[in-house]
C-alpha cells in the first residue's frame, strides 16, 4: 500500500518513482483532512526538488521503450487498469468520500466518468490512426504519423481528486507518452489508489509516477528541461501562471481554469423541472465543481416564483457529514478556510446590497466538520463580486434579466467562458442561446453540461489557457506530434515482375 500508518497513527502518504512508492524526502509536509469530520488523517511529505529531478528523468528513461511498445500493447494494460477499477469501485468511492467530503453517490459518479476516459483511452489504436494520400503527386505518397511527445506533466485541483487526474495520463500513456502526477496535495489519496492499480495492471516501472508537493513541485515540473507537455487544471490565477511559465519554457500546455457559470430560466421553463436542476446544478458536490452553475438569471415574471421554490427546494436539502453512509443530499466544503471564505463571501453580497433569502450559515449541525448548507443571494446587481467573482461553495446568485437579450449580455461581461444553460420550451431561444452565449459548453435543459470523456472540455475565456482542450480527440492531438512523410519511389528493370495485377494485360485469374 503506498500509505502507512505513521507513529501518529496518521498515514503517510508516498509518492512513486520508478516503481517505487516510497515517502518523499522533503521537509515540508501537507495535511489531508476529512472534511466531514475535520480530523487529519494522512500527512503528504513533499517532495524536494531534486526528488522532482529524479522522478522527471526516471520518466525520460522509460520513455523509448514504452514509446516503442505496440499501440495495442498499451492498450491492453489499460483494459486491465479499467477492470481493475472495477473491481474496486466502492472502496475506491468510499476513499474519494473519505478525504474530499462528496456523498458516496457523487464519488460513484466522478469515479465513473474517470472509468469512461479510461474506456476512452482503451481505443486509442483507432484514434492515433495517421493519414495517407496515395499519388498526391505523380508516384509521390504522402502521410501522416502520431508519434509521442515526450515526458508529460499532471497537476491536478482538489475538486475532482480520482476522474479529473484520468483527464488526463490514460490517454497520455496509451499514446506511448511517460507520465509524472501531481495531485493536489490536500486529496492525494484517491489518485495514490488509483496508481497502485495502474501498477497492478502491468504498467512498466517508470511510465507512471507520482510527485507530491506544491508551488516548489508545480515549479520544478513545469521548468524542468526533460518536460514536454503540461497538462493542468485548477484556479484561473494559477492556470494563467502555468501557461505562462510553462510556454516561456518551451513546453505544450493546455491549461483549465476556474468558472461562473450562469443559467438562464426563460418564462416558458417547466418550472419542477428548472428548480430540480438549478438546485443540483448550484448544490451538488457543494458546489465545488468548475460546471457548477453559479448565477440563475430568471428572465421576466418567473423570477419570485423561481427564487420562491429554489429556496424551498435547496432549504429541504439534507446538508451534514458524509462520513456516515447515505442520506446526505450535500456534504461539507474541502477545508474550514474554504468554508470561511464562502461564508465572507455571504456578507459581501449583503454589504453590496444583495439580499439573502436563503443563508446556509443557520445549519443546524454541531460537529468539526466543514459543514455550509446551500444558500441563495437574490436582487444581485451584475457589477456585485458575487456576480462576477468564482465563490466554489453552496451559493447561488440571482440576476432577475428582463430579457433574453439582456441576459446573453451579462454573460458577454464574464470574464470566465466554462458552461452555461438555459431551461425553456421554446427552440428559438435555445438556439439564440446556444449561438450567442459567451461560454464554451452550453446546456439546454441541462443543469451541467459537462462533457463526456468522447468530447472535448472546451472552457473559454479565462477558463482556459492553450490551444488543445482536456478529453476528446483534442487530448489526443495535445498528446501526439504528427510527423508527415513524403514517398516516391522509383521503377526499376528489377522491379518489372512487381506489376499490379491490375495493371497486368490479362488481367486478374
Ligand atoms: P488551485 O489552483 O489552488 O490548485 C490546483 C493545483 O495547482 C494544485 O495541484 C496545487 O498544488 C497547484 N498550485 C496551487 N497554487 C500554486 C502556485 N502558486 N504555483 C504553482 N502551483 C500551484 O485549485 P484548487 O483550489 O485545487 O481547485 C479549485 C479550482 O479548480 C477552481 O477554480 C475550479 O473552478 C478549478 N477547476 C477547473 C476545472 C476545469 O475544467 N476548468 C475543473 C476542476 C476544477
Amino acid at each position: 500500500m503506498a500509505t502507512q500508518a505513521a507513529t501518529d497513527s496518521v498515514e503517510q502518504v508516498k509518492m512513486l518513482c520508478g516503481g517505487q512508492w516510497r515517502a518523499a524526502g522533503g521537509k515540508r509536509s501537507g495535511e489531508v483532512y476529512n472534511p466531514s469530520t475535520g480530523q487529519v488523517i494522512a500527512k503528504v511529505p513533499f517532495c524536494t526538488v531534486a526528488e522532482v529531478d529524479e522522478v522527471v528523468q526516471v520518466a525520460a528513461a522509460a520513455l523509448p521503450a514504452w514509446a516503442e511498445t505496440p499501440v495495442v500493447e498499451r492498450a491492453q494494460i489499460l483494459f486491465r487498469f479499467r477492470e481493475l477499477i472495477k473491481a474496486n469501485f466502492d472502496e475506491l468511492a468510499q476513499c474519494l468520500t473519505r478525504e474530499h467530503g462528496k456523498t458516496l453517490a457523487e464519488s460513484r459518479a466522478s469515479v465513473q466518468r474517470g472509468v469512461e476516459m479510461v474506456e476512452f483511452a482503451c481505443s486509442t489504436p483507432s484514434l492515433i490512426m495517421g493519414q495517407c494520400i496515395e499519388n498526391i503527386a505523380p508516384n509521390v505518397d504522402s502521410e501522416t504519423i502520431r508519434h509521442p511527445v515526450g515526458v508529460c506533466v499532471g497537476i491536478t485541483p482538489f475538486n475532482f481528486p480520482a476522474m479529473v487526474p484520468l483527464w488526463m495520463y490514460p490517454l497520455a500513456i496509451a499514446c506511448g507518452n511517460t507520465f509524472v502526477l501531481k495531485p493536489s496535495e490536500k486529496v492525494p489519496l484517491s489518485a495514490v489508489r488509483m496508481g497502485e492499480l495502474l501498477m497492478e495492471a502491468g504498467l512498466p516501472d517508470g511510465v507512471f509516477n507520482i510527485a507530491h508537493g506544491d508551488k516548489e513541485c508545480v515549479d520544478a515540473l513545469i521548468t524542468h528541461p526533460l518536460v514536454r507537455a503540461i497538462s493542468f487544471v485548477g484556479s484561473t490565477k494559477i492556470a494563467k501562471y502555468i501557461y505562462e511559465t510553462g510556454t516561456q519554457h518551451g513546453k505544450r500546455v493546455q491549461a483549465a481554469g476556474g468558472a461562473k457559470n450562469h443559467l438562464i430560466i426563460m418564462p416558458d421553463a417547466d418550472l419542477d423541472q428548472s428548480v430540480a436542476a438549478l438546485a443540483a446544478s448550484a448544490y451538488g458536490c457543494a458546489g465545488e465543481r468548475c460546471m457548477a452553475g453559479s448565477v440563475a438569471l430568471p428572465v421576466g415574471e418567473i423570477g419570485d416564483r423561481l427564487v420562491d421554490r429554489l429556496c424551498e427546494k435547496a432549504g429541504s436539502m439534507k446538508t451534514g457529514p458524509t462520513s456516515d453512509g447515505e442520506g446526505v443530499d450535500m456534504g461539507p466544503v474541502i477545508t474550514r478556510e474554504h468554508l470561511e471564505r464562502v461564508s465572507g463571501y455571504l456578507d459581501i453580497g449583503v454589504g453590496e446590497g444583495a439580499a439573502l433569502p436563503l443563508d446556509g450559515r443557520k445549519v443546524d449541525y454541531k460537529g468539526d466538520g466543514f459543514i455550509i448548507a446551500p444558500s441563495v443571494l437574490d436582487k444581485v446587481e451584475p457589477g456585485m463580486r458575487v456576480a462576477k467573482e468564482e465563490i466554489f461553495g453552496p451559493v447561488l446568485s440571482v440576476i432577475r434579466a428582463k430579457d433574453l437579450d439582456q441576459a446573453l449580455a451579462i454573460g458577454r461581461e464574464c470574464e470566465f467562458g466554462n458552461g452555461a444553460s438555459i431551461f425553456t420550451r421554446s427552440g428559438w431561444a435555445a438556439r439564440e442561446f446556444k449561438r450567442n452565449f459567451n461560454a464554451g459548453m452550453i446546456g439546454i435543459n441541462i443543469g451541467v453540461p459537462a462533457p463526456m470523456a468522447w468530447f472535448p472540455f472546451t472552457g473559454w475565456n479565462k477558463s482556459f489557457f492553450g490551444d488543445l482542450h482536456i478529453q476528446g480527440t483534442e487530448g489526443i492531438q495535445f498528446y501526439t506530434q504528427q510527423k508527415m512523410t513524403m514517398t516516391r519511389w522509383f521503377e526499376s528493370a528489377d522491379d518489372s515482375h512487381h506489376d499490379p495485377v491490375w495493371k497486368s494485360a490479362s488481367g486478374p485469374t
